[in-house]
Formats: C-alpha cells, structure tokens, sequence
C-alpha cells in the first residue's frame, strides 16, 4: 500500500466474523450483481497467525454457508466423542456424573478446530471465491494493522493502518467499516461513544499443543479445581485432537484479587498434575501462546452495536457466551448476520443498518444464550466463598477419594446458609432470575434499545 485507498467495505481483523462476513457477502454478490469493492487488514502476516483458540463448535454458520464443508477440506480436529466435566484435586481427577453437567458444558457431537487452521482456510476459500465473482474486489492485506480509527464529525471514514515493520502507513477510507478485531482498536470506538456502560470482564487463556505417544482424538475435559484454588474464576481444558496432539490450558479471569497470580506458572501446575502428567508423558511441546477473552457477556454488551460508518462484531461486540465458552459460533453468527444487512445497505445505498443488525443479533440464539447467561459471571462474583471455600473443599475430597460425602459435610456444616447459596447460585447460573429483577453490582440495567426489542426466553 502506498497512498490513500477507498473501498466500499473494511473488514479490520481476519477473524472469524469478518470472514464469514466476507463469505456471505460475496454468495449474495454472486446473485444479485452488487458491484462492491472490500479490503481486509490482518495484523498477522499470515491469516490465523495470531490465533490462539483451540475450540470445541457448533458450526451451524458453516453448515449453512458450506452445506458439504467436511468434503470441501474443512480442517477440523475431529468430533467430541467423550466428554467430561472434571473437578481436579492436587492429585485426583473426579468427573461430574453426565446428569450434573451444565447444559452449556455438553459437547457431545460437536467439533473441534484448531481456530488457526479454520482461518487459514476461510481466508484462501474467500479468495479463490472472489476470482469468480467479476463484480466484486476483494483485496486482502495480512501483515498490515489498524491503529487508528479515522472520523468525519461522528461518522467513521476509516482507519490509519501500517504494515508490522512499520515501514508503510497508509489511510483505507470506506463506506463502512467492520471491526472484528477483539477489541485491541474497536475499544477506542467504544471509549468514544461511551457505549459500553457497564465494564468488559477479561480472562486470559494459556494453552499449548503437544505431539503424545497414544491418540485421545475426541476425548474433551473441561476442569475446574488445581491448580487455581485462589477464589479466582478459572477452567481448564484439554482437548484430544487428531495425529496424536493435545491442547491443554487454563482460562483465568483477569479480575482475580490474587496480585501475584501468574497464569504461566499456573500452566506449569497443571501439567505437573499426575493426570496430565500420565497423558503428555513420553510427549513433545509443539506450540505454546495466550490470549484474551471477552466473559463480560449480556451485562457488558454495548448500548449501540455500531455508529454511523461502523459496526461491532464478535469479540469485539462482546458475545462469548462464558456459560458455554461459545466464542467461535457466535461471532460467526455476528458476521453471518451483517452480510445480509450490509449487502442490502449497499444495494439500496442507504447503510444505517445499525439498529437493525442489534435487533438481529439480540433476537438471534446469540442474544438469546447471553440472555440466559447474563449472571454465570455474576454468581461467583456476588458471593466469593464459592470459589474461596467450597470449590477447595471439593478438591479436598477429590483427592481424599470420596467427593460427594466431602461435599455433603460441607454442606452440614452450615445447612441453612449453605442450602440458600447453593440455591441462590444455581438460579444466577441458568439465569432463571426475574426479567424484572435489578441488575447486579449496581450495574447500568442493559440498554433500553435491546430491553425494547428483545423477547426474554422462557426457560
Ligand atoms: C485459549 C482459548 C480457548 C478458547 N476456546 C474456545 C472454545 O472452546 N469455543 C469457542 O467457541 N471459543 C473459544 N475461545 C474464544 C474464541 O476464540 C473467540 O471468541 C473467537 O475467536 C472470537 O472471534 P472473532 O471473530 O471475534 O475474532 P478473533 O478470533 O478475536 O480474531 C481477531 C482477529 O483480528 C486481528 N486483529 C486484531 N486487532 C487488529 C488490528 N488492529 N488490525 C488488524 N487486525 C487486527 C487479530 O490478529 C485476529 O486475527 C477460546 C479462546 C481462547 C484464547
């Protein structure tokens, strides 16, 4: 890039959302004859090279753009064939019975993907999609980042990008510009507007791939317990992927209290677990990284999902849901649903779509799911002993072999306060709270454009 460049659309990020964006624009371009010109920036050289995420999905979005995807060359690790939620002690590992497992935590049948690969992929099939496409120009530049917003008045134009060497700098103005960047630049669209009243909930995610002797493709734990025992909300995984890998890690709520908590150290703990330990054993590090993740959910939602010239996507909007880690299908979702907008925006040249791709997205099974998830947060956050005190006491008996009589003890100890918090936590944790009820922590009640439109699920 060498000088100042118009498109009708930025995509800032090559991420899933701006991707699947990207896919079904050009399926719709494809049959009404849209002339429309995009650019992608993706600050990593390649595209999916600063992905982190091993991920276990859905991919309904897939399936609905790529009907045969598994014949296509779709890479994925493999399906869920086994699947645990384990409460870990020092020394023992307990799996929840099948019938006490959240909902959100039941990943029977699903997939999962190496996030990097899906992206690799996504970006080289929206390339050779676009060669047969004569109306539309798809121009990508990977290795080149947005690092400043550019306005008109209130309206976004653009952004001021740069190569990774810095050596180019140019301005990509646009008609409209979509943000599915995570957050490291839309965060300065959101601090403008002031549009997220209520803060974002950060947790990092420390997680490395290793070559193992046997093959658990499909074996999936999620664990709670060691070696985070702090009060701090945290989870495990390790996910058995195909050619005899395994992603293991930790996510860790960044609004831990412990100062001198360190997730990498953490990590090590983990691994150093006689479970873990029996399954990397004879293995081989290939791959190690960290990433950030957006678990403010409902609550953290901002109050408009775009501004005049620019829409949110993804994690950047803020749609994890953390009651089913559901990260990956649901910015896809965000993306699938602002193409049919954005390519009817541009057809009839009007693009304030703004209001109609919240309406969308909150009336989707996005909004729907945060809905129901909007106090999983909230219940460890409202009352600290869960994770100070029975979470450890848990483990203890893990450990000492017999973890329902542990957890009965406790639960005798104190019967009536104990039985109220248990019961207090279930109903935060499945979201079965009045609609009616005020939002936690003095939290601002959620925007009055979403409550308006949007239709409470009855579960
Ligand atoms: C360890 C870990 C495990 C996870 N496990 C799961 C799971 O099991 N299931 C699940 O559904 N989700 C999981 N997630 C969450 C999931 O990865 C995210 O929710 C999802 O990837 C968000 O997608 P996105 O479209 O918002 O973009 P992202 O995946 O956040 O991608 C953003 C892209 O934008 C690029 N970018 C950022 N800033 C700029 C800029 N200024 N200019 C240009 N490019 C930029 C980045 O390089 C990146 O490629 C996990 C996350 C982590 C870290």
């Amino acid at each position: 890039m060498s000088e100042a460049i118009r498109y009708d659309l930025l995509l800032v990020g090559g991420s899933s959302s701006n991707l699947i964006l990207a896919h079904r624009l050009l399926d719709l371009a494809k049959l009404s004859g849209l002339k429309i010109s995009i650019a992608i920036l993706e600050k990593a050289r390649q595209f999916g090279g600063h992905i982190v995420s091993g991920a276990i999905c859905n991919l309904q979005v897939i399936a609905k753009l790529f009907p045969d995807f598994q014949s296509q060359g779709f890479p994925h690790e493999g399906r869920v064939e086994a699947n645990h939620l384990s409460v870990l002690g020092s020394q023992q590992r307990w799996d929840l019975p099948e019938a006490v497992i959240p909902p959100g935590f039941r990943k029977q049948g699903q997939f999962i993907l190496t996030l990097s690969h899906v992206i690799r992929w996504l970006a080289e099939t929206l390339q050779e999609k676009a060669k047969g496409i004569p109306n539309v120009t798809l121009d990508v530049f990977p290795g080149f980042a947005a690092h400043e917003i550019l306005y008109k008045g209130e309206r976004v134009i653009g952004v001021r990008a740069s190569d990774s060497g810095q050596v180019y700098e140019d301005c990509i103005f646009a008609e409209l510009t979509c943000f599915g960047d995570k957050g490291f630049i839309s965060k300065d669209l959101i601090e403008k507007f002031q549009l997220r009243p209520n803060p974002q909930l950060w947790s990092v995610g420390v997680k490395e791939v290793w070559q193992i002797p046997q093959s658990l493709q499909g074996q999936v734990w999620h664990t709670l317990g060691y070696p985070v025992l702090d009060g701090s909300f945290s989870g495990g995984f390790v996910y058995g992927l195909k050619d005899n890998r395994l992603a293991l890690g930790l996510i860790i709520g960044l609004d831990s209290k412990n100062p001198n908590l360190n997730p990498q150290q953490r990590l090590q703990e983990f691994k150093a677990h006689p479970w873990i330990q029996s399954l990397i054993a004879g293995g081989r590090l290939l791959k190690y990284g960290a990433a950030v993740i957006p678990e403010g959910g409902y609550h953290s939602l901002p109050t408009r999902f775009g501004v005049e010239g620019a829409l949110l996507l993804g994690d950047a909007l803020g749609v994890l849901d953390v009651g089913s880690l559901a990260g990956v299908d649901n910015a896809m979702e965000t993306g699938y649903l602002a193409a049919g907008l954005i390519h009817d925006g541009f057809l009839k040249g009007d693009l304030r779509i703004q209001t109609d791709y919240q309406k969308a997205v909150m009336e989707s099974a996005v909004g729907q799911n945060l809905y129901r998830s909007r106090y999983f947060r909230e219940a460890f956050l409202e009352n600290s002993r869960l994770l100070e005190e029975y979470l450890p006491q848990v483990c203890r008996s893990v450990d000492a072999g017999h973890p329902w009589l542990g957890s009965l003890r406790w639960g005798l100890q104190d019967p009536v306060r104990r039985g109220r918090e248990t019961l207090r936590a279930y109903t935060l944790l499945t979201g079965r709270v009045s609609p009616s009820e005020p939002p936690p922590r003095g939290y601002v009640a959620p925007h009055a454009a979403i409550q308006a439109d949007f239709v409470a699920p009855t579960t």
